[in-house]
Formats: C-alpha cells, structure tokens, sequence
C-alpha cells in the first residue's frame, strides 16, 4: 500500500521538533527505503519513483492561480457557443499558447449539424392567456449579461421542430417510472404537451419517453425546489438559479453521441451523411426549456387531481397534475445548418513517442460558460503552460502527451466523438489513457473512471495538498466518503482503504468516445461540493458569478490543475504503465453481483404487488372519489443464470492478482535489473488489456457503444449502466433477451483475464519469477 509523501513529511517535522537523532533516524530509514516497495510509485523503480516525486512537486508548485484566473476571464469574455465567432477566436487564442508553450499544435475542424432557434414559441391559451418571455434578462451588476445579441436563445437542441397546441399534463421529471404512476391515476399524456422539470436524469430522456407515451410536445422547466432559492439566496444576492434563469442543453437522444448526420465516422469533408429525416437522435416531438416563472401560470392553470407529494417542487402553488382546460401553444423552429468545429489538438513528443496520453477539456459553451467548461480548460491550459516550461528546461516526457481542447461538447460530445471516430485507428493502436476535466469548483475531489487506474489515481491524490484545509485531498475525499457511507459494513470498508472508489462514468462528457467506441481507460477529474449555487448553462454563468460565489479565489482551480497534470505526468513517466487490475476485478464483480440483487429485488417486488392484486388491497384502500386504476398483474421474472459471468469474474481476479504480485515484485526490483526491452514488450501489453472490452457488434440496441462493461443507460443518459447488455433488458423487463447477453458478457471478461495474464506472464519472466 502506498504511503503518503505528504504524510511522510508531517511525520519526519514532527519528530524534528522532538529529536534529531530520532530524525536523523527516520531519514535513514526512508532512505533504505527503496527495498521497500511500499515507498515506490505504481509502475516506477524505486530510483526512477524518487525522481519523479521530485519533479512532480516542481510541476505543482509552478502552477499559478492566477494565470487560470486570467486563462477564464479572456475565454469567458464573449458568448462562445458552436458556430459562433468567439467559439473560432477561442480556438485560435488556445492554439497559439500552445504553439507559445512549445506544443506542436494544430486545429482540426469538422462540419457538424448544430441547429440554432428561429422560433420559439409557448403561450397558455386557455382558460386565460400568458405568453412565456423566454429570455434571461439583464443584469446591470453582472456586466456579461449585456451582451445579448451574441447570446443563444434558450433551447433545447436537436428537439424537432413542431408547432402544437394541445392540453398540458405535469409529469414530474417524466422518468418511465413517472408515467407509470399517471397511469395509477387514470391520466394520459396521449396527445398532450407535458411540462416536466429538470432534475433526476438527463434532460434528453424527458422528450423520449415524453413521445413513447404519446406526448405531442414537451416543456422542461428549471423548479427552485432542485435548482433555485429552495437552496439559497438567488443571483446576484447569492449563486443560485433566479426566476427567470433557463438551463439550455442538449437533447440529442442516446443512440450515439457526436454529429447526428455521420454515426460512427469523422464528420470530414466528403464524409457520408445522412438525410436530417433518418438522423435517430433529434427528438420525436418539439421540446423547450423553460424558467420557473415562465411556468408558473402555466402549473397554476392546471386541473385534475393533486400531484403526489413527491412531484411538488418548491413553487407557492398547488401542483396539479392536469389536464383540465390549461391548453398550451407550443413552437420550436431551428435553423438547421453544418457548423464548424475547431478541435485544438498539441503534441508534446515523448521519448516513447508510440504510446499515448491524452489529456482533454471542452471549450465550447452554451453562453459565457466560465463554469461550463472554462473552469475545467483554465487550469488545463495552465498544465500546458507548466509542462511547456519543464520541457524548455530539458525535461522529456517518457510518453507522449496529446492536449485536446474540444469544440462541440454542449450539443452532444461532438469534437470528441469526431475526433475518437477520425482516428480511432491509431487510437486503438497508441493511447495509454484519457484524462478528461469539465466544469469544476471549490471543495472535495471526485474522480470517475475505468478502475485499472484507481491506484495510481489515489497515490496521487495522497500528494495534493487541498488548499483550504491543509490536508491531502485524498484524506479529505476519504473521510467524507466514510461520513456519507451508508451503514457500519461500509464505513469499515472505506475506512480500509488507500484508494478513492472510482465513479462510474456514464455519458456525460468528453470521454465517452475514448472509453466506450476506442476501449481507452479513462478517467474524469474534477473538485466541487462547496460552491454557492449554479448557473449551469444560462447567461449568467460567467466570470462576474464564478468569482463571487464559486472558486473566488482560484484555489481549487490550481488544486485541479495540479491534479490533473500530476495525474498525466505519473502516467506518461512511468516505466511500467500504471495500471492495477485488483480493483478493477472488484469493481466488475460488484455489477454483477448488483446485477443478482436487482434481479431477486425485482422478483420480490412483483411477487408482493400481485399477492396485493389478488387480496384486493388496492381496491379496498382507493378513495372512490378519486380515479384509481389498479396496475395489471406481472409476470414474476424468471431466474437467471449468472453463472457464466461469475465463473469469468473468478478468472478476471485470478489474473488481476497474478499481475499485482508481479507488479509488486517489480517495484522491489533493484535498478536497471530489468531490460529496457522487456519492459517494452510488458507495455504493449498492458496498452492492449482495456481494448479488450470491446466487442465490435456493440450493444445489443445501441451498436455505437462497443464497449461492454462500461456504458450510459439509453434511459440514464449521463448516468452509467455498467454491463449495459444485459442491464438495459433488465430494466426493460426482457428476461430472456437479458440472460441470453450474459455468456457473451463472460467471453468478454474473459478475453481482458488472458490479456491481463499475458501481461502478468511477460513481467514475471523480465523481474524473474
Ligand atoms: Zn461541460
């Protein structure tokens, strides 16, 4: 297990204040340290883990805040939306400080659609009439906010164009769930406009399953019980969203991500492209998104029955849930052009100049976006800069590092995903790891990602100092993953460990490409959780609201740039690749045996529902002056078998342990013991392991997504559905298709358990078994 320098240092200044023998021989010690693997980072020597202690600590002490300060304020200046011309100057600024900084950088360009408004339209017809402003106004303290001729329109992109009117039905956050409980009480939203707010979920699922139930037109407004002054003061007295504050956003729907026209190719000149009518993710039905105070009159309007307590939000009405005689005008029309993408890709060549590292942030915005990506591109930027400087002063990394400053995110990860499907080729062929950030802030670290980098992830958050508190930010993350644990088994557990559990990753950013098309490991970094509110996506997210109620001070903006560049540099120096398959297994065994619960939870669930169906229990206890209908009997579902996966599973730990021992074993090896060569071939080894979760044919419903263990719901959205192929049936109670997918799963697993084998073999014959 690793130490933690940081510690280490406290430790020995304590003694120092006690006694200097006592120091003098602790630093013994530690000096004899290097047979102690125990001392040596992931995947280095013990000589060459000293020296990259040392340089690490150079990198994070160059990192100056406010340089990221000054990094936000010129890229937030303008509205920099696709398309737009501070979108293209953005790019072009970022370009020349990487050419400045040494990078050998390019822009690459790609023709995407990106539909922007022509007309929007909702207006409350009947009983009385309301017409929705649809604009965030201006804010004479925020100075910004001014600049509205720049600003998109509020909207929802790649919603269909439609012009509607038809009774308006509340739907909660118009989950598949939502529906069914409106069906308990007898309403529809066949051939009704629902209005739903944001919150529990993608924004993108609500129209989908808006339109699968019938729905003609979709209105999703921003509550402040979720997101407003139910929280705290709103702007500009506090950070939170105003009345008449929008989240935009896209709401392409999840049968791949990037340019609609070009699925699983490069949009480049001459690409083939569809037809906008075959494009599959534009939304069946006209949706747009709206302020709280836009929808206010519009819930008031409502009739029928009073919405369940766990639907009503923090608005001074009774919620109903319709329909009634609210009758809504709903018009969405967009221009639908091909706009340019500018990717800045910057190259830093490594003395390994075959293997990867990638490094990546967006730089696109709905508007300003100074949170919404410029908080995460402003210390990544700042990375560069420090990087560029090392290597001036001789420094060569062993790897090579690629800086990817992405266009095209907001409408739908399409810089990314262009770039991923241009070159996935040498991609598959050359990349280590991807290393993505977004929107950050002030407060706790959280990491998300493939579990083969969770402990090179935790060494490195036991050397960042937080700024605020003194401690590491791994200990900080640690304690408050143990308080906010949810019982004594799991708090022990926590408590035991010296890594940060990963969070999965679903597709809520710039990785999704690298992880689930191109089988790259990869990883999102980002701190947040003490931040005074959001903006997210509206005009007023900007320099003037993140200066006074985010990252005031650029404090965590340098904590993520240290962060994310220690975290790039442990990977591109090494000797050995970083990867630890130990936790990954745990991580793959935990789905399935999640998968088991869920199953057997599933079965008990209907089982009870269909005794109480039988007992006439729902009938006896409806109030009959309410509509009540009682749900149909379900089919209890059948028993599955979990034994493929399991069997494969016990493999996969197998192997992943043989490969840590091995690990172990090199980290304790003497220098220069083993040959440049043999670590050569070890490293191609591990290059190839997380490639090994592909399976071409992709998901059973969803052939973009190759990747079989890692994936998005198509009905979560951002949210990660791991073991998608057999998961996405199980939600949707196909028990048959859901245990037909489980032995490809377990060919899968156990196709990564030989590569994971064939690497362990290669180091145990170059260390000596
Ligand atoms: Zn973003």
């Amino acid at each position: 297990m690793e130490i933690s320098v940081n510690r280490l240092r406290q430790f020995i200044s304590c003694i120092l204040l006690f006694s200097f023998v006592q120091f003098a021989a602790a630093q013994a010690a530690e000096d004899s340290a290097p047979s102690n693997s125990s001392h040596t980072l992931l995947g280095y020597t013990s000589r060459s883990s000293a020296t990259e202690r040392e340089f690490e600590k150079k990198f994070q002490e160059a990192v100056v805040s406010a340089n990221i300060r000054e990094n936000m304020r010129r890229l937030s200046a303008r509205p920099h939306n696709v398309g737009s011309p501070y979108d293209k100057d953005n790019a072009e600024w970022i370009l020349a400080r990487f050419k400045q900084w040494g990078f050998d950088a390019h822009i690459e360009t790609f023709d995407v659609l990106f539909p922007t408004p022509k007309e929007r339209i909702v207006e409350l017809v009947a009983p009385t009439k309301f017409r929705a402003k649809l604009q965030e106004p201006v804010l004479s303290v925020d100075p910004t906010t001014k600049q509205t001729s720049e600003q998109l329109p509020t909207y929802n992109a790649y919603s269909a164009d439609g012009d509607v009117t038809a009774p308006l039905v509340y739907v909660n956050y118009g989950n598949r769930e939502d529906y069914e409980e409106l069906d308990r009480m007898g309403i529809s939203a066949k051939g009704a406009i629902v209005i739903t707010r944001y919150g529990s979920g993608w924004r993108g699922i609500k129209p989908k399953v808006a339109a699968e139930h019938g729905a003609i037109g979709c209105l999703i407004y921003s509550d402040p019980r979720g997101d407003g002054f139910f929280h705290g003061d709103d702007y500009p007295t506090g950070g939170w969203r105003s009345r008449e504050g929008v989240q935009r956003g896209s709401v392409m729907d999840t049968d791949y991500p990037g340019d609609p026209l070009t699925p699983g190719v490069g949009a480049v000149p001459g690409a083939k492209r569809l037809d906008i009518k075959d494009a599959k993710t534009i939304t069946k039905i006209p949706v747009l998104p709206i302020s709280y105070s836009d929808a206010q009159p519009l819930l008031a309007a409502l009739q029928g029955p009073v919405a369940p307590q766990a639907w009503r939000g923090g608005l001074p009405i009774t919620y109903h849930i319709g329909p009634g005689a609210a009758r809504v005008h709903l018009k969405v029309a967009s221009n639908w052009d091909l706009k340019p993408l500018y990717d800045v890709i910057a190259t830093l060549k490594g003395s390994d100049p075959d293997q990867w590292v990638i490094r990546g942030n967006h730089h696109d915005a709905w508007v300003n976006g100074a949170d919404d990506p410029i908080s995460g591109q402003a210390p990544m930027l700042e990375e560069a800069r420090v990087l560029g400087e090392l290597r001036k002063q001789g420094w060569t990394p062993k790897r090579t590092i690629i800086y990817c400053a992405w266009d095209g995110e907001e409408p739908g990860l399409l810089g990314s995903v262009e770039w991923v499907e241009t070159h996935v080729d040498e991609l598959r062929k050359h990349a280590v790891t991807y290393i993505n950030s977004d929107s950050s802030s002030r407060g706790y670290l959280y990491v998300g990602g493939t579990q083969d980098l969770q402990a090179v992830v935790g060494t490195v958050a036991h050397d960042i100092n937080d700024p605020e508190k003194n401690i590491s930010v791994f200990e900080r993350a640690h304690l408050r993953a143990i308080m906010h644990a949810k019982d004594a088994e799991e708090k022990g557990k926590i408590r035991k460990r010296s890594d940060l559990a990963l969070g999965d990753l679903g597709d809520g950013s710039d990785y999704t490409s690298f992880q689930d098309f191109a089988g790259i490991s990869s990883l999102n970094v980002g701190y947040g959780g003490e931040d005074e509110g959001t903006q997210y996506h509206s005009i007023y997210d900007d320099f003037y609201w993140y200066t006074h109620f985010a990252d005031q001070d650029f404090a965590y903006e340098r904590a993520l740039a240290q962060t994310g560049g220690s975290i790039l540099l442990r990977i591109a120096d090494a000797d050995l690749i970083p990867f630890d398959y130990a936790p990954q297994a745990d991580a793959i065994a935990q789905y399935e045996s999640d998968m088991e619960k869920l199953l057997k939870d599933k079965q008990e669930e209907i089982n009870e529902l269909n005794t109480e169906i039988q007992e006439g229990a729902f009938n006896a206890t409806a109030d009959p002056h309410k509509t009540f209908v009682q749900p149909p009997i379900e089919t209890v579902p059948p028993y599955m078998n979990f034994a493929p996966m399991k069997n494969s599973i016990e493999t996969l730990k197998k192997s992943a342990e043989r490969y840590s021992k091995a690990l172990a074993k090199f980290r304790s090896a003497t220098d220069g013991a083993i040959s440049a060569s043999s670590l050569e071939i070890v490293n191609a080894d591990l290059l190839g392991v997380s490639r090994l979760f592909l399976n071409e044919k992709g998901l059973p419903e969803r052939p973009w997504f190759k990747n079989q263990i890692y994936a998005p719901g198509a009905y979560t959205g951002y949210g990660a559905k791991p073991v998608a192929a057999v998961r996405e049936f199980m939600d949707e109670k196909k028990w048959k298709e859901a245990d037909a997918q489980i032995p490809m799963v377990a060919d899968v697993i156990d196709h990564v358990s030989a590569g994971i084998d064939k690497a362990a073999a290669d180091l145990e014959r170059a260390v000596g078994k």
